[in-house]
Formats: C-alpha cells, sequence, structure tokens
C-alpha cells in the first residue's frame, strides 16, 4: 500500500496486549470502549462482541466497583465461549489498585489495564496505589496504559508547574503550562512504573485533550520526548458530524506526521445508536489515509442539478452496505479485497473518468440522459446495464469480479498491492 506524502512512522517500542502489536512498526491498532454497565456480563459481552465483529482490535471495558471486577471473568469466559478473541483492557480509576489485588480473576482476565495518573489518588497514597497497580501489571505480565486525560489531570501537578512558571523571567502562558502538565504527568508516570521494573516495552501512553490544536500540539511534543508507544484519541469529540470531524481533524495531522500506534474515535452515539460507528470511523480515517485497508470502499459523487432522482445515492448505499456485509466471509476467502475500489457516480460528466480509475465501477444516467448505465472493470468498458434491475444486477457483477480477482488461483501471483489514498467523495464537478 502506498503511503507517499506520510511521514515515516515515529520508532516506538512494541507493545503486547494480548496477541495483539502496537508500536515498533505495527499495523496502527483500531480500539473501541463500551458504554454497558460492566456489571451486566451478558450485556457487556454482547457489546464487545459487536465491536470485535465491527473491526475493533482491543475493547477496553469500565472496572469502576468491585460487582464490575467480579464480573470480568465471565465477560471474557462468555466473549471465549463465542469464539471472541479480542483482548480487554481494564479501564481504572480511584480504586484500580483495590480492585487488582481483590479480584485476582479480574487482572488475569484483563490483557492490559489501563490508568489516569491523575485518578490514582492524592498526596502521599498516590504513590502507593500507584505502585500496587504496577505491581500487579508484573505479576500478570501485563502491559499498561498511562492514559493522562486533561479534563482530570493531577491538580498538584499542575499547581506545581504553575508556581515555577510564575517564578521565571519569561513565562509561559497558562495554556502552555497546562499542555507542559499533561505531557509531564504522563511521562513522571510512566518513567517512575519503569523504575519500579516495568519494561518501556509494557507501557503505552496517551494524553488526551478536548482541542484539536491541544492534541496536536501535545502529541508532537511527545513523539520527541519519548519512544513510547502512542494511544491517540481526542477525548470529548462529541455527537455525529461534529465528533467524526474533530477527531479526524486532529488524529489526521498525527498520523500523518507518522505519530500514533493505535487510535480510538471517542464518539458520543446518538440515543439508542450504534456503538460500532466509533470502529467505522477509526477504520475509515486509516483506510481514507492510505495507512490501513479495511473493507472495499465506494466513491460516489455528491450528486448535483443533473442528478434529480436518489437512484446513484441508493445504489451507491447499497452496494457500501453490501461490501461491509460481506467483510467477515470475505476477508478469508479473498485475501486483499479490502483494498477493492468501487465507484457509484451519478452522470456522464464525471461517471465515465471516475469508473475507469476504480476497479469497477457504474456511471448511472443523469436527468435526459439515455437510460443506460455502462460499467467498467479495471479501466474497460465491459457491459451497459439498463432496465429495473440495474442493482441486483451491478452487484452481481461486483461479487463476480471479487470471486475472480481476489479468489484463491493455484499458481497465480498475489494481486498487487494498491493503495487506498484518494478514496473519498468526489467532489462536485
Ligand atoms: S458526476 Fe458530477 S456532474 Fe455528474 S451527477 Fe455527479 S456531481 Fe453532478
Amino acid at each position: 500500500m502506498s503511503t507517499q506524502g506520510i511521514a515515516e512512522r515515529r520508532v516506538s517500542r512494541r507493545v503486547m496486549v494480548g496477541t495483539v502489536a502496537i508500536g515498533g512498526g505495527a499495523p496502527i491498532v483500531v480500539q473501541s470502549m463500551t458504554n454497558t454497565d460492566t456489571v451486566d456480563a451478558e450485556a457487556t459481552a454482547a457489546q464487545v462482541l459487536a465491536l470485535w465483529r465491527a473491526g475493533s482490535e482491543l475493547v477496553r471495558i469500565t472496572v469502576n466497583s468491585p460487582e464490575a471486577a467480579a464480573q470480568v471473568a465471565t465477560i471474557r469466559a462468555r466473549l471465549d465461549a463465542q469464539g471472541c478473541t479480542v483482548p480487554l483492557v481494564g479501564d481504572f480509576h480511584y480504586n484500580g489498585h483495590k480492585l487488582l489485588t481483590q479480584f485476582p480473576d479480574c487482572a488475569q482476565a484483563l490483557a492490559k489495564y489501563r490508568i489516569n495518573p491523575g485518578n490514582v489518588g492524592r498526596g502521599a497514597k498516590r504513590d502507593e496505589q500507584f505502585a500496587t497497580m504496577i505491581e500487579c501489571a508484573l505479576r500478570y505480565d501485563r502491559p499498561v496504559r498511562i492514559g493522562v486525560n486533561w479534563g482530570s489531570l493531577d491538580p498538584t501537578l499542575l499547581a506545581r508547574l504553575m508556581d515555577e512558571n510564575a517564578a521565571q523571567s519569561d513565562p509561559l502562558d497558562a495554556q502552555a503550562v497546562m499542555r507542559e502538565a499533561v505531557i509531564r504527568s504522563a511521562l513522571d508516570s510512566a518513567r517512575q512504573a519503569e523504575a519500579w521494573g516495568l519494561p518501556a516495552e509494557r507501557i503505552v501512553i496517551s494524553c488526551k485533550m478536548s482541542q484539536v490544536q491541544d492534541l496536536v500540539a501535545v502529541y508532537r511534543a511527545l513523539a520527541t520526548r519519548c519512544d513510547y508507544a502512542l494511544h491517540l484519541g481526542l477525548t470529548e469529540a462529541g455527537m455525529g458530524s461534529k465528533g467524526i470531524v474533530a477527531s479526524t481533524a486532529a488524529l489526521a495531522v498525527l498520523l500523518q506526521e507518522g505519530i500514533g500506534d493505535t487510535i480510538r474515535v471517542s464518539l458520543t452515539p446518538e440515543p439508542g445508536g450504534d456503538r460500532a460507528r466509533e470502529v467505522q470511523v477509526a477504520q475509515e480515517i486509516l483506510q481514507s489515509m492510505g495507512l490501513r485497508a479495511f473493507t472495499p470502499m465506494v466513491s460516489a459523487c455528491p450528486g448535483c442539478g443533473r442528478t434529480t432522482s436518489s437512484t446513484f445515492q441508493e445504489l451507491a448505499d447499497r452496494i457500501q452496505g453490501y461490501l461491509r456485509a460481506q467483510m467477515p466471509q470475505w476477508r478469508g476467502l479473498y485475501p486483499g479485497v479490502e483494498t477493492m475500489r468501487v465507484a457509484v457516480m451519478g452522470c456522464v460528466v464525471n461517471g465515465p473518468g471516475e469508473s475507469k480509475h476504480a476497479d469497477i465501477g457504474i456511471s448511472l444516467p443523469g436527468t435526459n440522459e439515455v437510460p443506460v448505465a455502462p460499467v467498467y472493470v479495471d479501466g474497460e468498458k465491459t457491459v451497459t446495464l439498463k432496465g429495473e434491475r440495474i442493482a441486483e444486477e451491478f452487484q452481481a457483477l461486483v461479487e463476480d469480479y471479487v470471486r475472480r480477482r481476489y479468489g484463491a488461483q493455484p499458481g497465480a501471483p498475489a494481486a498487487p498491492e494498491k493503495t487506498t489514498a484518494g478514496i473519498s467523495i468526489k467532489a462536485a464537478s
């Protein structure tokens, strides 16, 4: 896959979370988090399963009470029984030191512990409780994520850095000090964990901010000041398009600079919305940048006054849905199919050109055009569809193309790697 234009990946330590590698040149990992009550093992296992099926390679669950900790091993067992191998990450705040020691089954069932240095305790207890969590990581041979969140930044550290800054002859502004406090909280905690014996290869760092420019500035600094694996994510990104756009804006800048080993897109679901949407968005960020490929994507024009019916929108939606639905099966049967490009275009202006650039594409008739739809395969016009069943016939052609192009053929070379960069919604002409 071509990543021309993207900076070399930052060199980081490789951290194994169960069987999943983060950093050290491994593919950028997509992760997500449940929003069920962990006490409800059935609902939590079902949501983990759904996130995993959507493509989440790690799933984090809240472990916030003894009742929740008591269910973690059951959740793991339920997943194992369904063939779901996704590593579980435990999210701990305030009482993680107690839960990890009092519930060894929970500590054992989790593949990684997330520790928020701002929420492990205050004063003298802070070090003691943090040390207990690191001891558990050592005892169970688990990695940790030192996950700073600016909303729960250690107030003692921030106050100290503010005081030190005020004493300078040329003090920084408050925002710069806050950013530095976030970075210091992560790096100081990670180095403390190392001093207690946890290898750097078992430490992932995150510093989540809610503003795009803060996030970019903090991660650029982190990238130069350490070689820990980095988890990227904009916190409190928000709902709907706002959350998607803000997350994409922040993550794309950093990924373009080679920064980031695992990502999570923190979307607030609409009431009753699908939690797996955050997984799809994370995948689409990586795929549209040419960093990974997960599922064939459909290029579709936005439509304009030349398309007064919704035919091409419906076809684009139908084909995209069809491709997604096939992927669990196709992934094993047709290696490389995830990089396939399909075009569904609305009229003759850009339709043939875009369709020729896709692996398979269709140019539908615009208003007042002859009601026929030429299909292009590998750049060549192959057939012209017409009538009421254009959608069904095009879907059958896509399926046939996948079988021929990506199906196992004895002695045939593997399908060539292709860039996925540039797969996008084409701008109106
Ligand atoms: S290809 Fe361009 S001109 Fe034709 S319908 Fe799509 S947006 Fe409009």
